[in-house]
């Protein structure tokens, strides 16, 4: 499913180097660690993140359909 948060970027900082990143919430969806420019590999908890986007991305479509229940 497309989540209609996946173009939305997010910042990531590397906590060794201070380095910010910018990461797309369809990147992250996928990948729970990244290498910084320093080197660094950056380890993302994304078990949190990724319920927080599905409880969005349920709530919108919810949303969707009460608009859609209405207008009937
Ligand atoms: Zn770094």
């Amino acid at each position: 499913m497309v989540g209609l948060f996946d173009n939305c970027e997010i910042q990531i900082t590397c906590p060794k180097c201070g380095h910010k990143t910018d990461k797309r919430i369809r990147w992250l969806k996928r990948n729970s660690k990244y290498t910084c420019v320093c080197g660094n590999t950056v380890n993302i908890d994304t078990k949190q993140f990724k319920i927080t986007i599905a409880e969005m991305d349920k709530a919108y479509f919810d949303l969707q359909n009460t608009i859609k229940i209405l207008h009937e």
